[in-house]
Formats: C-alpha cells, sequence, structure tokens
C-alpha cells in the first residue's frame, strides 16, 4: 500500500518536473521508481527463510520428548526445531517460523528474515533515496 502511494507520488513529481527540467533527471527518476517497484516485489516473493515443516521426521514419542525438554525451542505450531545460532522465531502474524528472522515488514506484508534480508536493505535505500530525489527535483524545478 506504500508502495502504491509511493510511486504514484514519484510518477506525478516525474511528470511535474519532465516539463521544466532536462530528461537526463527523468531518466534517474524513472530509474529510481523501478529499482524500488522491483525490490519491492522481491521483498514480497522470496521465501524469507521458512524451514522444511518434515513432520515425518519425528515420531510422537520424539514429538512429546521435544516438548518435554526443548519447549522454547520446538514449535509445536510448525512442528520443526528452531536452531539458536540462526535465530529462527515465530511470527504471530504470518503463523510461520522464519530463520534468521528481523522483523515483520508491515509495508510488503511479509516476514524479513534469512532469504529476503538483502532484498529488504535494497527496498529501504531505495525508497529513502527516491523520496530524497523527487523532493529535490520538485524544489530544484520550481525555484
Ligand atoms: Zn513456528
Ligand atoms: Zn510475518
Amino acid at each position: 500500500m506504500g508502495s502504491i502511494v509511493l510511486t504514484s507520488l514519484s510518477c506525478f513529481a516525474l511528470y511535474y518536473t519532465s516539463q521544466r527540467l532536462h530528461p537526463v533527471y527523468v531518466v534517474i527518476g524513472i530509474a529510481l521508481t523501478l529499482l524500488f517497484v522491483a525490490a519491492h516485489c522481491f521483498t514480497a516473493i522470496i521465501n524469507p527463510g521458512i524451514p522444511d515443516r518434515d513432520t515425518t521426521k519425528y515420531t510422537k514419542e520424539q514429538i512429546a520428548e521435544l516438548v518435554r525438554t526443548e519447549s522454547p525451542r520446538y514449535c509445536v505450531r510448525c512442528k520443526v526445531v528452531r536452531n539458536a545460532w540462526q535465530r529462527t522465531v515465530h511470527c504471530s502474524t504470518c503463523d510461520l517460523c522464519v530463520e534468521e528472522y528481523d522483523h515483520h515488514c508491515m509495508w510488503t506484508g511479509k516476514c524479513i528474515g534469512r532469504g529476503n534480508l538483502s532484498a529488504f536493505y535494497v527496498l529501504t535505500i531505495s525508497s529513502f533515496l527516491l523520496i530524497i530525489y523527487t523532493t529535490v527535483t520538485a524544489l530544484i524545478s520550481h525555484s
């Protein structure tokens, strides 16, 4: 949702500045917008690091034993043993365990973990650049 607002705003700013500024500014603006949209899609699509739910790996007795002895490390909902060194955390919003869990991103509606952390960094950096770039070009074209 936030991405749609930011993309529409940057398109509007690009259209506005295109009438007053050199086309190079518009090309840079389009490139930044495309990078932002691509990073957003990758962050939302890539598997954040959901461990395999191999329910056949443990017998009922073994699961009972895991719950008894390692309850903080065994996720009853996902039926997986969380690895402490992988910082696996159960996300209550997604109802999934995620390896190297960072946070649940409200903008993409996905967890940020091992798989999509780098795409998320590109998304944050490109969104900042896009906001700064559109603000600066709008100010330049107005003066
Ligand atoms: Zn879980
Ligand atoms: Zn989540």
